[in-house]
């Protein structure tokens, strides 16, 4: 039987890769749901193309997407709970989850309650609740769909758990890699928009050039496989070809190589454990001699410091550090403040909400929007400066 997939942000870098891969295999995949949250002239062709049984979009999208889709054939979802109610159709197996941010946390729960395998995308999900998702997934039915934790996923296939000494976590270094911190102070949002080695929504973008998505991601593996931030090591790799290695007790390291291509993880998270034969060619001995490593620099990417603090305090702290940073991009991609005030925000942020302990998703919402709003009247100071 085919999978029943829904794919929340479909227009979207991963949702589009998504619909790539599923296009290439319709014999094993049957698009069910797809969601916007504005781009609805996109969804108006997939839905053409895929005639899911379900199309979303946010509130604001409504009356536009409403006409353009009058006569498609499919149900269209909008209001305060879209993304949950395509999330726990009935009629799906797989969600993917790839939008971007806070919003990805409620449809990745529900999904999870309601017995869905979930291919999960938006790594802020596992950043701000961490400790609520696993406890909710079950064995399997969680998985990743970020490059690294697809890697590392694949690493400790067949391992144990206490074998396992520390996960290398390669970072490209993004555009400014070897950068002064007086050099960064005046880097363009234009620039900052160009990573070297991936093609990817803006918001990942800016996180990839501030280091903050690889400390976002730290924070996930924390989660996804139980290890303490100390088990964790960034490395920086800019030919980001080796997108994981573990080494364990033994001495021995292992690691997933391949070309830097999003459709690979996707395509495991769909089909796994299955490897589908995408056609992507593998890397070249030319590659392979290429591969370097170096330190981070974290005293100029701070932004890499603050979230290894955030997951050593636990708490609330990944929540806040994660609103302050989502509002903090916004702001530096609206040019209100320059790109070394992104880890500014976040840390003043974090400094002036004193912390909770074991917050449960209520309080986790609260504190989300505390944040926010503090982290905007940062930016608004700093900004008149
Ligand atoms: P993107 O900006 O290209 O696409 C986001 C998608 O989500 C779009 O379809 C958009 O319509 C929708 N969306 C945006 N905000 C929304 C909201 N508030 N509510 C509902 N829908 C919303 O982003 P992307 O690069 O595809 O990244 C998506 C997620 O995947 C992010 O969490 C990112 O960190 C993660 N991720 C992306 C990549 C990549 O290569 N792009 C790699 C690893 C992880
Ligand atoms: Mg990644």
């Amino acid at each position: 039987m085919k999978k029943r997939i829904a794919i929340l942000g479909a227009t979207g870098s991963i949702g589009r890769q998504t619909i790539d891969v599923i296009r290439k295999f319709p014999e094993f995949f049957e698009v069910v749901a797809l969601t916007t949250h504005s781009n609805v002239e996109l969804l108006w062709k997939y839905a053409c193309e895929f005639n899911p049984r379900y199309l979303g979009v946010s509130e604001r999208a409504y009356s536009t997407a409403r006409d353009f889709l009058c006569s498609s054939e499919s149900a269209l979802l909008s209001g305060k709970n879209y993304l949950s109610d395509i999330a726990t159709l009935p009629e799906v197996d797989l969600v993917v989850v790839a939008v971007v941010g806070f919003a990805g946390l409620e449809p990745t729960i529900k999904a999870l309650q309601a017995g869905k395998t979930v291919a999960l995308a938006t790594k802020e999900a596992l950043v701000v609740a961490g400790p609520i998702i696993t406890s909710i997934a079950q064995k399997g039915q969680l998985i990743p769909v970020d490059s690294e934790h697809s890697a590392a996923m694949q690493c400790l296939v067949g391992e144990r758990h206490q074998d396992i000494s520390l996960l290398y976590l390669p970072a490209s270094g993004g555009p400014f890699r070897g950068y002064t911190f007086q050099q960064l102070k005046d880097v363009s949002v234009e620039q900052a928009l160009k990573h070297p080695k991936w093609n990817m929504g803006p918001k990942i973008t800016i996180d990839s050039a501030t280091l903050m998505n690889k400390g976002l991601e730290l924070i996930e593996a924390v989660h996804l496989f139980n290890l303490t931030p100390e088990q964790i090591k960034v490395v920086i790799h800019p030919q980001a070809l080796v997108h994981a290695m573990v080494l364990f007790h033994d001495g021995s390291i292992k690691a997933q190589i391949s070309k830097p291509d999003m459709r690979i993880p996707i395509a495991l998270a769909l089909a796994y454990p299955q490897r589908l034969p995408l056609n992507i060619p593998e890397p070249s001995l030319e590659d392979l001699s290429s591969i370097s490593f170096e330190e981070p620099d974290e005293e100029t990417f701070r932004a890499l410091k603050l979230a290894r603090q955030a997951a050593k305090e636990g708490g609330d702290r990944p929540c806040v550090l994660n609103a302050a940073n989502e509002v903090a991009v916004e702001s530096f991609l609206q040019k209100k403040i320059p790109f070394t005030g992104i880890s500014q925000v976040v840390e003043e942020t974090l400094n002036k909400l004193p912390p909770t302990s074991n917050p449960d998703l209520e309080t986790l919402y609260k504190i989300d929007l505390e944040a926010r709003q503090l982290a905007l009247k940062i930016i608004t100071k700093i900004s008149e400066r």
